[in-house]
């Protein structure tokens, strides 16, 4: 039996995060997962830091997108006819939050997460000497049409009052930051303070190492297991029982699995995504993550090859994997840059947890003390993680915290 001050529940980027924040600041910690450290979602992201994210992303507009991922031929998204009438009013919820008005306030409740990502992150990536992983050069977002490139202008003028560097490049100015890429779009703007890791997943085992420095337990155990033990929470782990006064629920898709038997629903759906890596053809490389907008996908160079992720798939969470989208995105993908061999048999496959406002949820759980919850980090888990630790750990530290946590309550879905 182990007595902890809190347990974390979900070693992905956000709640290794968490956990490594509170041992940080003094508590005994254990973080508790049915696998290693980072090898969920947090594994097979494209590796963006997205400091510059201003945005959230908007349901597809215009008739002639949304025949096409209707009639199944949009590389950007694919869906599972049988679930749509599950996910129906989530849609409907996330559509009326995609206009402009509505992303704009995104923008500026997400901002103070946004602002600090990319610090929090050197923090502990010098701490856990982990510098290897962290690339600091930007990332490059290319446009086929005029149109798709017009259609930046207010996030390009929204970036410009918050001072976020970025700049707009014809097609010699975009090959010349990427020579490899062929020359088949006509637009690129860089957004210089982003950064990215070409490895996520070692990126978090190096953070769950730091917290073993401190003495934090990485365990593995079965979240489901959690309950109430007098005024403790209790997990039974492979290291036996712990017990805690706090537990953090960060099981980013799965976290629905422990609220819904608390008495908890909170309106989660999964978008999710595919990843595939390639060799590259020749000599040829890439310095920072590539988004092919109009397209709809984005090719990172990993240490385990170039990495091309997809964008949303709306489908059950545990239903079988159907990579359509990468089918679609390939020949796309070959004319802008010379890929080669895929390196692995089959796609990789995981599931970006979702609330319809693309706010991620953040605070305490209503009528559960003790409980508190960090979920729901969606397009940008891998971006907020470490900032989400430092605002979770002031919280129940009972220190400040660095920024107003209200917009990411879970309160918002009681209005
Ligand atoms: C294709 C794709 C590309 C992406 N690109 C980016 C990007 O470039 N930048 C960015 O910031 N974000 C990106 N994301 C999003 C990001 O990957 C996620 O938001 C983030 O990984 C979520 O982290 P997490 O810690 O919340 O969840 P996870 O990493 O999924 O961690 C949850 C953990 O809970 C554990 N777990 C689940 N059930 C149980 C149980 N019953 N008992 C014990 N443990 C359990 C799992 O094993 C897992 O380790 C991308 C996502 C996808 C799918």
């Amino acid at each position: 039996m182990a007595h902890t001050d809190a347990i974390v529940l979900g070693a992905g980027i956000v709640g290794t995060s968490i956990a490594l924040h509170l041992a940080k600041r003094g508590l005994a910690v254990a973080l508790v997962d049915r696998r290693g450290p980072g090898e969920e979602t947090s594994y097979g992201n494209a590796g963006v830091i997205e400091g510059s994210t201003l945005l959230s992303h908007p349901f597809p507009r215009g008739l002639s997108a949304l025949l096409r991922i209707a009639i199944k031929r949009a590389a950007a998204a694919n869906y599972h006819l049988r679930v749509l009438p599950q996910i129906a009013p989530w849609l409907l919820a996330y559509r009326a939050n995609s206009t402009l008005e509505r992303r704009i306030e995104f923008a500026k409740a997400m901002r103070p997460l946004f602002a600090r990502a990319r610090a929090e992150h050197e923090v502990l990536i010098a701490e856990a000497g982990a510098e290897r992983y962290l690339r600091r050069a930007g990332w490059l977002k290319v446009y086929r049409s005029d149109k798709t490139f017009a259609e930046t202008a207010p996030e390009r003028e929204l970036a410009s009052s918050f001072d976020l560097s970025h700049q707009v490049l014809d097609l010699d100015g975009a090959l010349a930051l990427e020579p490899a890429l062929a020359p088949v779009f006509r637009h690129g703007i860089f957004w210089s303070e982003a950064a990215s890791i070409n490895n996520p997943s070692a990126l978090t085992k190096a953070y769950a190492g730091r917290l073993r420095a401190f003495g934090g337990l990485v365990w593995k155990g079965d979240a489901r297991s959690l309950h109430r033990n007098g005024s403790q929470w209790r997990l039974e782990t492979n290291g036996g029982p712990v017990d805690a006064g706090v537990a953090v629920l960060a099981l980013g898709p799965w976290t629905p699995d422990v609220l819904g038997p608390l008495g908890m629903r909170l309106p989660l759906a999964v978008k999710r995504g595919y990843h595939r890596h390639f060799r590259p053809r020749g000599n040829a490389g890439l310095t920072r993550p590539v988004v092919d907008y109009d397209v709809g996908y984005c090719v990172a160079p990993m240490e385990q090859g170039l990495r091309l992720t997809t964008g949303a798939e709306f489908a059950a969470r545990d239903a079988q994997p159907t990579p359509a989208q990468l089918k679609r995105l390939m020949p796309a993908a070959s004319a802008l840059f010379p890929l080669g061999e895929p390196v692995e048999a089959v796609p990789w496959m995981g599931s970006r947890p979702c609330f319809a406002d693309s706010l991620p949820v953040i605070g305490q759980a209503r009528g559960h003390p003790g409980l508190w919850l960090a979920y729901g980090h969606a397009h940008w888990g891998l971006t907020l993680g470490p900032v989400t630790g430092r605002l979770v750990s002031e919280m129940i530290t009972g220190a400040t915290p660095f920024c107003d946590p209200a917009p990411y309550s879970a309160n918002r879905f009681r209005r």
